[in-house]
């Protein structure tokens, strides 16, 4: 049956090609096993073009296709995707209808918003050093005080460890609404540069419960307050997609001096902590997410990425204070105080949890304080063992994506990860007083 609506049909096809002429009043043919066939269609939005218009493609068809802005457009982005696509060329394979729109920003919205774009939005700064500085944006809620503090610390991060962008850093405070406010005006943004939809943007953004969320920053500085207890978080949320360094601080209350002891230099230090987050993630950024991971953390492990953060800003913020170019109005202690209490309180963690880890075991899920504390102290007695403290910055970072954090820790250090490790668990078995022997005076 199926043999002989096959053979109608064919003889239909080359009759009407023939002679022009074809009954079709026979029974309908039944559905001939093919390759399935999808749509794609591609449109250009204001200020551009693209390559093709789409058509019917056999399944698995690959495809390159290209986006060109006109005179006084550059290309904004692929609208129709799941995936954040900013670069004008496509390549796509078709498994489903696909439905893309080019997008292309006026230059004139660019170049007229120099405040709010501190940099040339057209180029790819990935992996580059700059001549700009980070970018922070406050919720309205938040003080002078904060202001300041947190712009002094991002400009003295970026003096210090070079300049690595654009970073935006979003800073959120207690009230809900300013946060909102806020939040709104970070999808805007990724609007203007069609990098999100403003609703997806939204979505996202203000959902308390998804992973770092922006409004998760401003609960965890509400409930500090509330709780009258210090807490907070900062973290580098990504946006290589977007060429961005995307930061988020909750409410930075050091600056504003709100708990007792509580001085604004942890607040300094963190935003330290965090921009040196942007020169690890700098060095290996044009990566995929996965291979930019095994670059920075190797099977995971954690210790160079947070310890390395942290002996940086710690270092870097005594430093500043001791030749007089930092000041504050009390003492927030020496470095070798703050590397005190990490000693004892990684031990400690580091006794009851994993006593026989060596330092590379510690990561995320695992014995994940050490991996700060004792993290920190491994940074630390590196640096010292070549007396460079700004060897991380100079060698380790620049050579990561060309040598491999092996190739690049025996670069800069001389010898294997491996022959490090044995040495620094025997090292955490000395007392205090002999370790601090490797730390700076200041
Ligand atoms: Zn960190």
């Amino acid at each position: 049956m199926k043999r002989l609506s096959l053979s109608l049909l064919s003889i239909c096809v080359l009759s009407f090609v023939l002679i022009y002429s074809c009954s079709t009043d026979e029974e309908p043919v039944a559905p001939v096993v093919q390759t399935p066939q999808y749509s794609l269609t591609v449109t250009a939005g204001e200020g551009g073009t693209v390559s093709t218009e789409g058509g019917i493609y056999d399944e698995g068809t690959e495809l390159e296709i290209t986006a060109t802005p006109v005179e006084g457009y550059v290309f904004g982005g692929w609208l129709g995707t799941d995936l954040i696509f900013n670069t004008p060329t496509l390549n796509i394979a078709i498994y489903s209808n696909i439905d893309l729109e080019a997008l292309f920003i006026s230059e004139n919205i660019i170049n007229n918003d120099s405040e709010i774009f501190n940099y040339d939005v057209n180029k790819d700064y990935a992996e580059q050093i700059v001549d700009f500085y980070p970018f922070a944006f406050f919720a309205s809620d938040l003080s002078q005080n904060v202001i300041d503090g947190v712009n002094l610390a991002l400009k003295t991060a970026a003096d210090e460890f070079g300049k690595y962008g654009p970073v935006e850093y979003w800073v959120f405070g207690t009230d809900k609404q300013a946060s909102l406010d806020l939040i709104n005006k970070f999808c805007e943004r990724r609007e203007i540069l069609n990098q999100w939809t403003m609703t997806e943007c939204l979505t996202r953004e203000t959902d308390e419960t998804a992973d770092h969320s922006m409004i998760a920053y401003q609960k965890v500085g509400e409930n500090a307050i509330l709780n009258n207890r210090p807490s907070g978080s900062a973290a580098h949320n990504g946006g290589q997609y977007w060429g961005i360094h995307k930061m988020a601080h909750s409410y930075p209350f050091g600056f504003d001096n709100v708990f007792e002891g509580i001085p604004p230099q942890g607040d300094f230090k963190t935003v330290l902590h965090e921009y040196f987050h942007v020169v690890q993630l700098s060095s290996v950024y044009s990566l995929e997410q996965e291979e930019m991971d095994e670059a920075v953390k190797p099977n995971e492990t954690i210790w160079m990425m947070e310890g390395g953060a942290e002996y940086m800003a710690n270092y870097t913020l005594f430093k500043l204070i001791n030749n007089g170019t930092l000041s504050f109005q009390k003492s927030w202690g020496s470095l070798k105080d703050k590397m005190s209490e990490k000693m004892e309180n990684g031990k400690r963690i580091f006794l009851e949890d994993c006593p026989n880890s060596l330092l590379n075991e510690f990561n995320h899920q695992f014995c994940r304080q050490p991996g700060y504390d004792l993290g920190s102290w491994g940074v630390a007695y590196l640096l010292n063992k070549v007396n460079n403290q700004r060897v991380l910055l100079e060698t380790f970072y620049p050579n990561l994506k060309e040598l491999g954090f092996e190739g690049a820790f025996n670069l800069s250090f001389g010898y294997s990860t491996s022959e490090f490790y044995n040495e620094f668990y025997e090292f955490l078995k000395l007392p205090i007083e002999q370790q601090l022997e490797i730390i700076p005076d200041i």
